[in-house]
């Protein structure tokens, strides 16, 4: 349902980061998110690796060579950056930049390093949630179901996903995706707190309160 109320406080955007091994949903978790959310923006981040037949370029990612990634992380244009199952990936800084002081909310599909560098740069901004498989088979199994990846490309996400979970403390949110409805019920309810989150709109509120207490 629309929210009706009126009284909205301008706000900072903040920096929903989603985190979870390959294989856990997240990419369904987030694509929920967006399509409901209309204050919620995708950052689109850039990568090296090879576009996935289902990925268009511009809208999943930006599908870059390595040489313009490493020109772009030299010239400071990325706001993290890390290199996960062999590839590059990175934030391009701009445009999450503008998105917040505009009061937009940006989502993060990202990986724990990446987090943990928007953590360390932006704390107050972040709000990170790791996404947790029920168990390790039925991760195997949703890789193997996608079929968008060559089976060594599989074993090696396997192989990094123990490395990934063990990072799970880290995290401000923990949620198990076993039921994908639910997860998502978990995602929009941190969201909505979050939100409201004084601190987030504490000049907004000000205002507010002079006038209401006038
Ligand atoms: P995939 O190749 O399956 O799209 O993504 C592999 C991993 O890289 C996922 O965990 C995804 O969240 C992560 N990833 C995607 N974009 C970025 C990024 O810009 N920075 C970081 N640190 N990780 C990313």
């Amino acid at each position: 349902m629309p929210d009706q109320r009126h009284v909205r406080f301008p706000r900072r955007g903040l920096m929903f980061v989603i985190s979870s091994p390959s294989g856990a949903g997240k990419g369904t978790l987030s694509r929920n998110i967006l399509d409901t959310d209309r204050d919620m923006t995708l950052s689109i981040s850039v990568t090296t690796r090879d576009r996935r037949p289902s990925e268009i370029n511009g809208v999943h990612y930006h599908f870059i060579t390595q040489q313009r990634f490493m020109s772009m992380r030299d010239g400071g244009e990325l706001l993290e950056w890390a290199e996960v199952h062999g590839n590059y990936y990175g934030t391009p800084q701009a445009p999450v930049e503008e998105a917040l002081a505009s009061g937009r909310d940006v989502l993060f599909d990202i990986d724990w390093q990446g987090a943990a560098q928007l953590r360390e740069k932006m704390s107050s901004d972040v709000v990170s949630v790791f996404i947790l498989p029920p168990s390790m088979a039925e991760l195997r199994s949703r890789l193997t179901r996608r079929a968008e990846d060559a089976p060594e490309v599989i074993e090696k996400r396997l192989v990094n996903a123990r490395r990934e979970i063990a990072e799970w403390s880290n995290f401000d949110y923990v949620v198990v995706n076993d039921d994908l409805d639910a997860a998502f019920a978990d995602l929009t309810a941190i969201l909505r707190a979050e939100r409201s989150r004084r601190s987030r709109a504490a000049e907004g509120i000000a205002g507010f309160v002079g006038t209401l207490l006038a």
